[in-house]
């Protein structure tokens, strides 16, 4: 900590305290009484330190820095922040684990969040992505269970692999995502070392109104690097809070880590009939069929001051979306934009954007006002719209927001459309048979094996034997072969015969 030049205590009123060392009593062995309003504030405003933390990515850490853009990208969005090739936008990113509370240790088995906030002149456009391209789930409906089975027992309150495996192994669709968690690349071994995805398809729209949809792909320019399962275990114990000092000590270092954005781009109508539901969130786009296309830089290149304002209150919102940029009908894209902004709502109150980390850098002309520490106020400025004083007006051009069609559909509940390669299985036997290499398919195997061997079930381990099988007839053979629990060989038989 830096030596400061001593000031006097102050209340939090700014007046001069008594005393840091001695309460007000009666005597030196009386009672402390209750007038020592200098104590009781102390008090009270300790048992008020913390905020409810988050439900999900409770422990995180991040850091502020700028977007730049290097290549033109006018040709599928007129967002401003892209809209000129050198173009600096400020930013503030937050990297988190999922499952563990405040305190938990960084390096555990996990995925990990990658949120950005890009204050850009057209207000805050907000990517609250991940270290994967995909996700457990393409309903949203799932999400709750999904966090409680990865989170604790009601009675003891303690996590549970057999939980786990149970939800995995009984949601098919998220065999995709847990084949990465399940990879080297589930402890990664810093933030600096992962990529970052915005992992649902988003849409853009250039100038002259045609429509893209859109994936966001942040690459590590440190290049990616991972903790093997036990490397990652003993850096729990040696030090839990390895992942938030490696990024706060690398900035201070100077060596400011880096990604560079590549997008993939789908002409709008290409949608329809594309072999893949593009807005399932358990599938990628492969690269072949709509290759990286370089867009910019992200640096970070500066520590919070204040952790607690900067890190702990920073809420992040799908919601936050700028001109040229939209939705897609990717469902659990479009339950995020209602809950993130509920959940900050709740967490940290109802004008959390007021705050410095959240408050855009362009001016705020909104009729929401009053609630718990509004701090801006809009002078003599009308409170009701429409007015006749010279109030905010929307601007119908700047604010149309990106659609598409759903005519002679019936409101109801549907499973997603399938395309004509879609299953739950397919893209994960593309990983482990074509881009793992014998050492990452070694320590898949291995980080199965060890975690579905530790305190789960036998009917969830045969269930996890079968799950792997229909990723790949081999792996769920040495994954059985390793739980000391073997597919009864018809079942995985039928399971080769169909894969091939
Ligand atoms: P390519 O064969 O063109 O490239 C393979 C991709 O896999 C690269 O992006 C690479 O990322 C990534 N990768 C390598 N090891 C792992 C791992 N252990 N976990 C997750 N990703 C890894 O890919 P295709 O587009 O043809 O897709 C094949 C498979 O690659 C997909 O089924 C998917 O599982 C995975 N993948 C695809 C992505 C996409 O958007 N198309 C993105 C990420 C993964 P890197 O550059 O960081 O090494």
């Amino acid at each position: 900590m830096k030596k400061l030049t001593v000031p006097s205590t102050t209340t939090d009123s700014g007046i001069l305290a008594p005393s840091d060392e001695y309460s007000l009593t009666v005597g030196p062995t009386g009672p402390i009484v209750l007038h020592d309003h200098y104590l009781v504030q102390k008090m009270q405003h300790f048992n008020r330190e913390r905020v409810p933390e988050r439900v999900v990515h409770a422990k995180g850490s991040g850091a502020h820095g700028f977007f730049e853009v290097t290549d033109d990208v006018r040709w599928f969005t007129k967002a401003s922040f892209l809209a000129k090739v050198g173009k600096r936008t400020p930013v503030f990113a937050r990297f988190s684990a999922v499952a563990g509370e405040q305190g938990y240790p960084d390096t555990l088995r996990d995925p990990r969040g990658f949120a950005l906030k890009f204050y850009t002149d057209q207000g805050n456009f907000d990517l609250v992505g991940n270290n994967t391209p995909v996700f457990f789930m393409r309903d949203p409906s799932k999400f709750q269970d999904f966090i409680h089975s990865q989170k604790r027992l009601p009675d003891t309150g303690l996590r549970s692999n057999d939980m786990q495996w149970d939800y995995w192994t009984l949601s098919p669709e998220s065999a995709h995502q847990v084949t990465i968690l399940m990879s080297d690349r589930g402890t990664p071994r810093s933030w600096r070392h992962m990529n970052g995805f915005g992992s649902h398809t988003f849409s853009c729209v250039n100038d002259g109104g045609e429509r893209y949809w859109v994936k966001y792909h942040f690459k590590t320019a440190q290049g990616i690097e991972n903790f093997t399962a036990s490397e990652a275990m003993a850096m729990a114990g040696e030090d839990p809070d390895f992942h938030r000092r490696d990024l706060s000590e690398a900035i201070a270092r100077r060596e400011a880590p880096e990604w560079r954005l590549e997008m993939q781009v789908m002409p709008f109508a290409e949608a329809a009939d594309y072999r893949f539901n593009p807005f399932d969130l358990t599938k990628v786009w492969p690269h072949q069929d709509y290759p990286l296309i370089p867009v910019g830089r992200l640096v970070l290149d500066r520590n919070p001051a204040n952790f607690f304002a900067e890190v702990e209150q920073a809420g992040f919102s799908p919601a936050n979306l700028v001109p040229g940029t939209g939705l897609s009908p990717d469902r659990v894209l479009m339950a995020r934009i209602f809950s993130y902004h509920d959940t900050h709502l709740h967490r940290i109150g109802p004008n959390y954007e007021q705050l410095p980390i959240n408050a855009p850098k362009v001016p705020v002309h909104s009729y929401n006002k009053e609630g718990a520490m509004t701090y801006h106020h809009a002078d003599a400025q009308p409170v009701y719209a429409p007015n006749s004083y010279g109030g905010p007006v929307a601007d119908g051009a700047a604010g149309v927001d990106l659609g598409w069609s759903v005519e002679g559909q019936e409101i109801g509940r549907y499973a997603y459309d399938l395309h004509r390669e879609d299953d739950d299985f397919g893209q994960a036997g593309t990983l482990v048979r074509d881009v793992l290499s014998a050492a990452d398919r070694a320590h898949l195997v291995s980080n199965v094996v060890g975690h579905a061997s530790d305190q789960v079930s036998s009917p969830v381990q045969d269930q996890v034997v079968a799950y792997w099988t229909n990723v790949d007839a081999e792996l769920g053979r040495e994954i059985g072969s390793g739980l000391g629990r073997p597919l009864p060989s018809p079942v995985a038989n039928a399971v080769a015969s169909h894969q091939r």
